[in-house]
């Protein structure tokens, strides 16, 4: 199995103990609803695990939930973000923080994406992140100041590695920092909050609340250890907070601690940012409101590399539905049929898709050969027994009865409709009819009530 370190810039033969991959995956922030950009990291994350385990190997993962607010900015700065959704929503920091912990699992069941063994809240772990800052001090890493205990990059010569951040050109401190900040990357561990604030902790040097990026290497080492093959998430992390956490643990540890980062490269929407201002940050129940399943989007992420940006656009969301309808219904073709085929022909493919999948995640290849497969050979029970052996990696739900997805505008009309009907005002249910036509999909009544497909 070959992955591409962003620390080495190279594709590198993954070496492990006990043929075991200890993961660790940065998990999301939940003071708001996941969105499709947030999902494709996690797709990556399980495709990645689902990958490893084809692969034959075992897997230890971590996925953390930030639920302690850090702070608007990555670096820290500026208004909590846990809080700020509190006042928004008139709830308490912990009602946010549950209440988008369960979206986020929500999404990640309707992607069948598998939660990796441990989920490790941040609020259930800040006596861990407390006694590794304590070590950090006792090795002469940090400084305090007005606002907060920070880290000393200065001590840690190899700071910026990871990005290649030449430090010498940076010389004064951003605006919106303290300071008395010895150097501008300098980062904080711990940081003194002002009386109003809801989330804080009692520590050694005074109340306060963590650090973002001590979060993620106190859990880490607790439920990974000092050594950890692969560390996982979106390439905005690399900057600022993987450099940040690369510098806790071997600082730490004396020694390297990750020997691999992946990172997956964003999702844009027609060839931009999302974001909320521009209208074009959608959530999974946004695209299914126009017609489009979860696993529709999880096909559109397995056409991209993880390594390269993917575009998203209603027309390439709407090929991507119609690809997975006709592999649903190619394999049911296979599923009913009668020929036979060589165990060379099948092994061959397997050693193709193995190929694929094990160079670097090459997921888009992997998808391609499976196309080959079902369209060049003899409808067969070998093939389809080979095609759902795949989906242990795509989770496509391939062999289910081909879907069509009704949305949710379409049935509350149809219900409308149905109501019109029973109060015999034909004229309207006429109407409705044609609007549901007028939307593309067709009603036919039926002794229970309606049914609805697609024109
Ligand atoms: P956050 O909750 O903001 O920490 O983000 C959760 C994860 O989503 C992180 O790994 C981010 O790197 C990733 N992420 C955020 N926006 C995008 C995007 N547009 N495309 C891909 N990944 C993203
Ligand atoms: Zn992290």
């Amino acid at each position: 199995m070959k992955v591409y370190n962003s620390l080495t810039r190279t594709k590198e033969n993954l070496v492990t103990e006990n043929n075991t991959v200890k993961m660790y995956s940065c998990g999301p922030t939940v003071y708001y609803f996941p969105h499709i950009g947030n999902m494709r990291a996690y797709i990556f994350m399980d495709l990645l695990r689902k990958t490893l385990k084809y692969c034959g190997f075992k897997i230890e993962g971590v996925i953390n939930i930030t639920d302690v607010g850090h702070l608007v900015s990555d670096a820290n700065e500026g208004e909590d973000k846990m809080e700020l959704a509190a006042k928004r929503e008139k709830k308490d920091p912990k009602q946010i923080a549950e209440f988008y912990t369960e979206c986020f699992f929500k999404d990640c069941k309707k992607l069948n994406i598998e939660l990796p063994e441990h989920v490790a809240k941040a609020t259930d772990n800040i006596n861990e992140m407390i006694e590794f800052i304590k070590v950090l001090e006792q090795k002469g890493f940090t400084y305090i100041i007005d606002d907060g205990v920070y880290f000393d990059i200065q001590k840690f010569p190899a700071y910026g590695a990871l990005s290649g951040a030449d430090l010498s050109k940076v010389g004064v401190n951003r605006i919106d920092e303290n300071p008395q900040k010895h150097h501008p990357f300098d980062f904080v561990l711990w940081k003194f909050v002002p009386k109003e604030h809801i989330m804080k902790w009692n520590s050694p040097w005074g109340e306060g609340c963590p650090g973002w990026h001590i979060e993620c290497s106190a859990m880490g080492r607790k439920y990974l250890g000092n050594s950890i093959d692969i560390h996982t998430g979106g390439i905005d992390h690399k900057p600022i907070h993987h450099e940040n956490e690369i510098a806790q643990n071997d600082a730490y540890e004396g020694r390297q601690v990750v020997k691999n980062w992946m990172h997956t490269e964003f999702l844009q929407v027609d060839g931009g940012k999302m974001s909320k201002s521009l209208g074009n940050l959608y959530t999974l129940d946004q695209l299914n409101e126009k017609g489009f399943s979860p696993l529709d989007f999880r096909y559109m992420n397995l056409l991209t590399h993880y390594r390269k940006s993917l575009n998203f656009t209603f027309d390439s969301l709407e090929s991507s539905k119609q690809a997975l309808n006709t592999l649903r219904q190619l394999i049911s073709l296979h599923k009913n049929g009668t020929n036979d085929i060589s165990n060379e022909i099948i092994e061959n493919y397997k050693n193709e898709f193995t190929q694929a999948i094990s160079d670097d995640l090459n997921i888009p290849l992997a998808v391609g050969i499976l196309w080959k497969m079902l369209k060049t050979e003899k409808k067969s029970k070998e093939v389809y027994k080979l095609a759902l052996d795949f989906d242990r990696v795509f989770s496509l739900n391939l062999d289910e009865e081909i879907q069509q997805i009704i949305p949710e505008e379409i049935i509350n009309i149809a219900n409308e409709r149905k109501k019109a009907r029973d109060e015999k005002n034909w004229e309207k249910s006429d109407k409705l009819r044609n609007l549901i036509l007028e939307k593309g999909f067709l009603i036919k009544d039926t002794k229970e009530g309606f049914e609805i497909v697609k024109k």
